[in-house]
């Protein structure tokens, strides 16, 4: 059933009241009158930059709106340099790359999903089959190769030279402090404490070197072993007629425990899309996304009539609330969520600023490629998690 234009942007006492006591302290304004958006667009990571072109011309050639979306994360999937994506993604623990990806298909009501995959670059295009070829909707590790295989995907090698030399460095360094342990904010955690990062950094440095990872590279390299990177990318699109669809997928974090797996194979987390609202996905730290369910609260959020903006920044406060406010532990947490309503309006909100001039940026197409810049809640940078190892030297 179509919802009624007047109906879907209903502003009532009632909406604003759910929001705030759903955030218990944390008041979110009653949405301002409903800005319309406009139509066709995209909206993605900043990694996705270099392919909207071909999915606007795939969506001006009357592509399906999930079709369109998977024209942009094939690129950093097929890209042996996006190291968070797909080919040449970091791998885990172990040195081996682990895929996650999760689609939603609008017109159809769909969705297809696999967690934990080897050996396959294209996941994105394995949710997808697993939404059209199987009655299930999410399959994972080895059955998830397996039904990939027999789905024409070729298996190959992830794990490109550069990663695995990063990797090496990482395990060379490799701590207590790592994604071993209790999870931010349980009773025994701690807030590590940075110690003489300098010399630690020297000292990385050279062993990068001795590793034969080129010195352009080095930097780069340390400050991946020191700060695991989250990467990602997630893409939302809407046709001209408002159809919607979205689809995430992602290598995980590096250096993550075998068989771990992330918000962006969730439904619901790293991707959520319904036909009668819009779509949102994540990037990020997904063990915290999972737990907001942050793609389907921020869904949720523009059905009872807050603008995209303030949907997403309405899963980033339940982010916040889970952690009680408490910034010595929020620190450690990064999330940006992208968010497009079905009538094309959009938002990309992240939980930190970040330093002066690098707040996360997002990008979009609706005729005009362009980069656009968060709006954050919170002032300041996120450390990420796990922290710096401590290094015995
Ligand atoms: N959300 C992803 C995960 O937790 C990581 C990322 O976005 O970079 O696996």
């Amino acid at each position: 059933m179509e919802i009624s234009r007047r109906k879907f942007f209903a502003t009532s006492a009632a909406a604003a009241a759910i929001a705030e006591q759903d955030l218990a302290g944390q008041t979110t304004p009653p949405p301002a009158a409903a800005k319309p958006g406009k139509l066709p667009v995209i909206i993605c990571a900043a990694n996705g930059y270099k392919y909207l072109d071909r999915a606007w011309a795939a969506l001006q050639g009357g592509a399906d709106t999930l079709d369109a979306a998977i024209e942009v994360v094939t690129g950093p999937e097929d890209d042996p340099k996006d190291d968070s994506v797909g080919l040449g993604g970091l791998p885990n623990e172990e040195g081996v790359v682990e895929l996650d990806s999760c689609c939603m298909h609008g017109p159809t009501r769909r969705a297809g999903s696999v967690g934990g995959v080897r050996n396959i670059k294209n996941v994105s295009r394995v949710a997808k089959a697993v939404m059209e070829h199987t009655g299930h909707v999410m399959l994972v590790g080895d059955g998830a190769e397996r039904f990939a295989v027999s789905m024409g995907f070729p298996r190959e090698n992830l794990l490109t030279e550069h990663s695995r030399k990063v990797w090496t460095l990482w395990r060379e360094v490799h701590s207590n402090q790592d994604w071993w342990g209790p999870q931010i904010g349980a009773p025994n955690w701690t807030a590590p404490d940075g110690g003489t990062a300098g010399k630690r950094m020297n000292r990385l440095v050279e062993m990068a070197a001795s590793l034969g990872i080129p010195e352009e590279e080095r930097m780069d390299a340390v400050r991946k072993v020191l700060h695991p990177p989250t990467g990602t990318i997630h893409c939302s699109v809407a046709n001209a007629m408002g159809e919607v669809s979205g689809i995430t997928t992602t290598s995980g974090l590096a250096w993550k425990i075998p068989g771990r797996v992330g918000d962006s194979p969730i439904i619901g987390a790293g991707c959520y899309t319904d036909p009668d609202v819009g779509s949102a996905g994540a990037t990020g730290s997904g063990e915290e996304n999972i737990k907001v369910a942050g793609a389907h609260t921020i869904v949720e959020a523009m059905r009872r009539g807050l603008e995209p903006r303030e949907a997403g920044m309405e899963a980033l406060k339940r982010i916040v609330r889970f952690h009680q406010d408490d910034k010595n532990q929020l620190r450690f947490i990064g999330m940006t969520y992208y968010v497009l309503r079905k009538d094309g309006a959009y938002a990309g909100v992240a939980l930190w600023s970040g330093k002066p001039g690098q707040t996360p940026r997002y990008v979009v197409h609706d005729g005009e490629k362009r980069t656009e810049t968060c709006t954050y809640l919170l002032e300041g940078e996120t450390r990420g998690w796990p922290p710096i190892p401590s290094v015995p030297w």
